[in-house]
């Protein structure tokens, strides 16, 4: 079985979310399962820059976008047995990762034209194209209304919804004009959604297979309020829709061989987190007693992430024993808020506002809890992250949120975390404080510490879903 990965962003070479996590551990555990699997990526800057001695040169070509005539280059990196093939315009991938707006989706029509032109050039024709979010959306449905005929006839897709939030919306005629798109397919049968152009509902409605992340995330989105105008599109594709849980890479979040963390750990060996605990709170500067809990977030600062519940009642909580810690970056009215308790309590709350992946870990390895209350959340991945290094989520009940972390439960000492369900900021502090409570009886945190540490959510359970659902497709 030939699978090609397409996304627009992949660990080991560049990452701004969950996504890149999730492009970059699926073709290894596929691989694993005996799958022939590439992926493809646009060059950015970045990784043009730093892997300039590794990028293989393939071909290149002249594509057509409307009656613009564009570069195309194809270079090649091999990374743990993968190949991942990247597609190579300056004009379009030469400065911004993600220009926004218009910028952007200019950028991914780009793309999506280029990986099919692509696709011929590396002498990889696969069996299957899975593509992920909205900048790969038009490829599904340019396979299906351009490419019969090509030796791309028979190609297969599957579109995987990472987050329905994003969905690459413009006008007609920008989608029109570059992409020479049918006026036909401009009506709730093709492209259109809330009246304008849409890169996801295309994907959506000519895809083979839809996934999500998450079982909970795909009920979810059948729903107005999480399906952001899509949910009569997804409603209609019901049978063709699944959630497959994402899973982690366990060779690369590994509390035992993280190059990050200050000592090493594995459940056995668990009270090597305070050597760890003691890092942390020196970066942060954080005074007081050592046994204080610490809960941190680590996050994109945006209101999916439930942080408008954590500034209504954090400065009430910071009355209690304990530390808070943020890492992320995003919206200015809550980086504005942040620097505001960083200035108003010190040794008390830290905040590094910027992404750091090294202070990341460093920050899991190290604190108790992590806080995760999101208004929705279709996977997560930083609560499964957490577990795997002794952290405790406390997490609203939502999307991959709901399907991963289990509450405790002090009767049977189930559970691996801490959750709550309404949207409400009291609830959420009510399930903080129990959190706490809990953390003062050292055998009930030991038992959830191990609890959380042993949960197996390695990738390879959602790999071999994936290999499943890629049989059904191709018949
Ligand atoms: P999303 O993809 O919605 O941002 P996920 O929980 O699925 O959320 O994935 C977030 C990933 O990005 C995790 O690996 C998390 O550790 C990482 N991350 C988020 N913000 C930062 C940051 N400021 N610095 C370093 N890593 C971050």
């Amino acid at each position: 079985m030939k699978v090609l990965i397409v996304a627009s962003e992949a660990i080991p070479f560049i990452k701004t979310g969950g996504l890149a996590d999730v492009a970059g551990a699926l073709p290894k555990e596929l691989h694993k399962l005996g799958a022939e699997v590439a992926v493809m990526l646009p060059l950015h800057s970045k990784i043009k820059h730093k892997y300039k001695d590794d990028l293989q040169f393939i071909a290149s070509a002249t594509i057509k976008l409307g009656w613009r005539e564009k570069y195309l280059g194809v270079m090649k990196i091999e990374s743990s047995g993968i190949p991942f093939y990247f597609i190579d315009c300056d004009d379009y991938f030469g400065d911004e990762t993600y220009r926004g707006g218009d910028a952007e989706n200019e950028q991914y029509l780009y793309f999506c034209r280029a990986v099919l032109a692509a696709i011929p050039m590396t002498g990889f024709v696969p069996d299957v194209i899975h593509c992920n979010d909205w900048h790969t959306g038009m490829i599904p449905m340019l396979l299906r209304t351009q490419y019969s005929g090509t030796e791309l006839d028979s190609v297969h897709s599957v579109i995987t919804i990472h987050n329905i939030n994003f969905q690459g919306k413009m006008d007609f005629q920008m989608m029109q004009d570059i992409l020479d798109i049918d006026a036909k397919y401009n009506g709730p049968g093709g492209v259109e959604a809330g009246g304008c152009a849409n890169m996801l509902k295309a994907g959506l409605v000519f895809a083979d297979k839809i996934t999500t992340v998450s079982s909970t995330y795909a009920r979810e989105i059948l729903t107005p309020w999480f399906g952001m105008g899509l949910e009569g599109t997804l409603k209609a594709r019901e049978h063709d829709l699944c959630g497959i849980l994402n899973g982690l890479d366990y060779e690369d979040f590994d509390p035992m061989t993280d190059k990050a963390l200050i000592k090493n750990y594995d459940s056995e060996t668990i009270t090597a987190k305070r050597d760890n605990k003691k890092e942390l709170r020196s970066r942060f500067g954080l005074v007081g007693n050592l046994y204080d809990p610490v809960m941190c977030m680590v996050t994109r600062l945006t209101s999916q992430k439930g942080l408008d519940l954590v500034r209504h009642v954090l400065e009430e909580l910071l009355k209690e024993n304990m530390h808070f810690v943020l890492l992320g970056s995003g919206d200015a009215e809550y980086e504005d808020f942040f620097r505001y308790i960083a200035e108003k309590y010190p040794g008390k709350a830290g905040v590094h506002l910027g992404y750091d992946e090294e202070l990341a870990r460093i920050i899991y390895a190290g604190t108790d809890f992590l806080l995760m209350p999101s208004q929705f959340e279709p996977c997560g991945l930083s609560q499964m992250i957490a577990q795997r290094y002794g952290a405790l989520p406390i997490v609203r009940e939502t999307g991959g949120l709901a399907d991963t972390v289990t509450s405790w439960n002090e009767f049977n000492r189930e559970g691996n975390g801490f959750s709550f369900w309404a949207y409400n900021a009291h609830d959420m502090m009510h399930a903080i404080r129990y959190a706490l409570s809990v953390y003062r009886d050292k055998s009930a945190l030991r038992q959830l510490r191990k609890n959380a540490m042993l949960l197996d959510n390695s990738f390879l359970a959602s790999a071999k879903k994936y290999m499943e659902l890629y049989s059904e497709v191709i018949g």
